[in-house]
């Protein structure tokens, strides 16, 4: 929830003075499309005013897939409809390839809240997302299973089934709803497979339209040891154990300069925190995972101008490519 890029307030698209977007010229863009059809990578944009663009740059930049905010991250206000421009991203983002598009839910959103006026508000803002993301064309909506707040943690489980019960049922089907992993500082839910696990086996009606996110970043935040090729196999036996690997969808695909157990969440870009290579490239290449779209949330660079460096970023999603054994790093 710290990370860099998610507290940037260029991701408040609900905001009418967010910078508009000056992708430059990207002359290796039709060199680098290498990508195997059907691995999916991308990353998360800032839409901004501009939500056509944002499509556009992903696809410069070398995605095939996309994250956005669909309304400011930390806000509860909800933005007012715009069929038109939500048709208009929607197609966009079909023309560009990228397939699947994913929304990031607020960050104040808490479906295991003790107070009964937060957890109103966090079902309308979550739930009026879902019908927001089926008219973005949006597969999957990923969200932050939230604290208990001192409730216990049977109580905060209870909790957010309950909410994404009523959620679902008010929410277009083909919009599939994925509960995100946590770094678990103080009372928060979701750091540990089993609260995950817990949570969807109270939803067994639900199966299709309810999956799992893991972020790599909160991975390591967590506890979970991610170091190496040994560890991630134990990691990934443990999350299979517990929930099954068919159930994870996307990757969150982050670094983070924090020590593992830290419990803080802060995200880096790839190489430049402390999550050995060797433990990433193994997590990206296990052939169990191939079907889950991984989506870097790092920092952006910017340059003297302020502007997001696009051509950096390209590099950088290369750079991950090369992990994933996609193509050569340049
Ligand atoms: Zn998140
Ligand atoms: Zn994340």
């Amino acid at each position: 929830m710290n990370s860099n890029i998610e507290e940037s307030p260029e991701h408040n698209i609900g905001e009418s003075s967010a910078p508009s977007r000056q992708p430059a010229s990207f002359p290796t863009s039709h060199q680098t499309s290498t990508l195997s059809a059907d691995r999916r990578i991308g990353r998360h944009v800032s839409i901004g005013s501009k939500p056509v663009k944002a499509a556009a740059i992903a696809r410069e930049i070398g995605c095939n897939a996309i994250q956005i905010f669909a309304s400011n991250p930390t806000g509860w206000r909800l933005p007012a409809d715009d069929p038109v421009a939500c048709a208009a991203f929607a197609r966009a983002a079909r023309d560009c390839g990228l397939d699947p598009v994913v929304i990031h839910a607020p960050y104040l959103i808490n479906l295991a809240s003790p107070d009964e006026i937060i957890w109103e508000k966090s079902i309308t803002l979550l739930r009026w997302t879902l019908q927001r993301g089926g008219l973005l064309g949006a597969r999957y909506v990923v969200f932050h299973t939230g604290s208990h707040r001192g409730s216990g943690v049977d109580a905060g489980i209870a909790r957010i089934a309950q909410a994404i019960a009523r959620i679902l049922a008010e929410t277009p089907p083909e919009v599939i709803l994925l509960l995100e992993n946590d770094v678990g500082a103080g009372n928060s839910l979701g750091h540990s497979f089993e609260n995950i696990a817990a949570v969807l086996e109270l939803l067994p009606g639900y199966v299709g339209r309810l999956g799992v996110c893991l972020d790599t970043a909160h991975l390591w935040g967590a506890g979970h040891d991610i170091s190496s090729a040994e560890a991630v196999q134990l990691a990934l036996q443990q999350f299979d154990e517990a929930v099954g690997l068919e159930r994870l969808k996307v990757i969150h695909l982050n670094d983070t300069a924090m020590a593992l157990g830290s419990h803080r969440d802060e995200h880096a870009r790839i190489g430049e925190g402390i999550i050995p290579e060797e433990g990433l490239r193994a997590l990206l290449r296990d052939p169990r995972l191939a079907h889950a779209a991984v989506l870097l949330e790092t920092p952006t660079k910017t340059g003297s101008d302020g502007k997001e460096d696009w051509q950096h970023e390209q590099r950088h999603l290369q750079r991950v490519k090369g992990l994933m054994g996609l193509s050569a790093p340049h």
